[in-house]
């Protein structure tokens, strides 16, 4: 199946750039600039996390679709070294599963200007690779990691490998890929009550936790707003075990607020993706598996890469196309006024 048929919008931008200043950077109409590029590398997964994706999986991407490793690292060398990237974060599908994930990195990192470089996993088979993928020079990891109950995970990711994921976490502590972060997705009546054994957990193991509000990016379209657990929601539960104090270190652009947990030095963020926006200070820049490009997560548009580079293009004209969807890119999410569609493009093949 095609991801045309996956029911993705090949709608394409076509945005007026003539008033965008004469500057390399990705800037948006808003006056925001996009440093931070996030990748997903492939659209398949291990897990099948109810909130992402149905039991049986998704029609993945087929092998030809996806970029290929030379496609990925040319789009990334472009972006670091043309478009004023300075942070990349490889995500998916799960990034693990791709055969070529140290080289990229490898490639990444050796760049001239050093991105910070990042990884978003499961964790299943990060033991195995940790080592690796730190003398390819990546530098940090986050985790997703919503329950500590075996019986649980089984039935939120219909696996049975929870203790993967821990062996995992573990060996990012141990090679140093710190801040080690945890993401954790609360679900109404599976794990919502897991939230203080999970901070508990994190705190003992010298994780840095963070909660995300589920968001509407399942492959299914079940999100359903009155069933979601709302940040403020997690804090009162947090604050019925811990004492937390906002954290005043600088906020910048970081999705998530923070709180010190019974004085500090230990913390917690909560991402209110839905409920708190932060879109007024985003500053990501999306590549997807095949090659496309997304300014929001949330975008029903894209601007695809894939095409005109198989076609011949030079990096020139790769700027311009970059440089083009991010001039277009929309104020917020817009998940509050009454024209919100959810993207057909579910999280899984966007890179979350
Ligand atoms: N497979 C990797 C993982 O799970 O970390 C990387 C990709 S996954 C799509 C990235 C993050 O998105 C995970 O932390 C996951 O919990 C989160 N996520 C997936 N679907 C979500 C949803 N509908 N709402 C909020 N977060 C979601
Ligand atoms: Fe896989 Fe990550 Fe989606 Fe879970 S959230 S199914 S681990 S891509």
């Amino acid at each position: 199946m095609t991801a045309v048929e996956l029911g993705i919008p090949f709608v394409r931008r076509t945005m007026d750039t003539s008033a965008r200043p004469d500057t390399p950077q990705l800037v948006d109409r808003f006056g925001r600039i996009a440093t931070d590029l996030r990748v997903s590398l492939i659209d398949k997964c291990n897990l099948r996390c109810t909130y992402c994706m149905p039991a049986e999986g998704l029609p993945w991407l087929k092998r030809a679709e996806l970029l290929d490793t030379a496609e990925m690292n040319r789009l990334i060398r472009i972006a670091v070294e043309e478009l004023g990237v300075t942070a990349v974060r490889f995500t998916g599908g799960e990034p693990l599963l791709r055969q070529d994930l140290v080289e990229i990195i490898g490639a990444t990192a050796a760049l001239p200007s050093r991105p910070k470089t990042s990884l978003t996993t499961n964790g299943i088979n990060l033991g195995e690779h940790a080592e690796a993928l730190v003398s390819a020079g990546l530098n940090r990891v986050n985790v997703s990691l919503d329950t500590l109950d075996r019986a649980v995970f089984k039935e939120l990711t219909r696996r049975d490998r929870l203790d993967d994921v821990l062996a995992g976490l573990a060996a990012a502590k141990r090679m140093r890929l710190e801040p080690v972060k945890v993401n954790a997705v609360l679900m109404r009546g599976i794990n919502e009550h897991e939230a203080g054994d999970l901070l508990r957990y994190c705190i003992e193991h010298g994780y840095q936790l963070r909660f995300i509000e589920q968001m509407p990016l399942d492959a299914q379209h079940e999100w359903d707003r009155s069933q979601m657990i709302t940040a403020e929601e997690i804090l009162e539960r947090l604050r019925a075990e811990f004492d937390l104090s906002p954290d005043v270190a600088e906020r910048g652009s970081a999705p998530a607020e923070r709180w010190l947990v019974d004085g500090g030095p230990a913390t917690v963020g909560v991402i209110a993706s839905v409920t708190r926006p932060f879109c007024a200070a985003c500053d990501r820049t999306r590549l997807t598996a095949d090659g496309q490009l997304r300014s929001c997560l949330f975008s029903t548009m894209e601007t695809d890469l894939r095409g005109p580079m198989r076609a011949g293009a030079d990096d020139a004209e790769l700027i311009r196309l970059w440089q083009g969807e991010m001039w277009a890119k929309a104020a917020g999410h817009g998940m509050d006024s009454g024209e919100f569609a959810q993207p057909s493009r579910p999280m899984s093949a966007i890179g979350g």
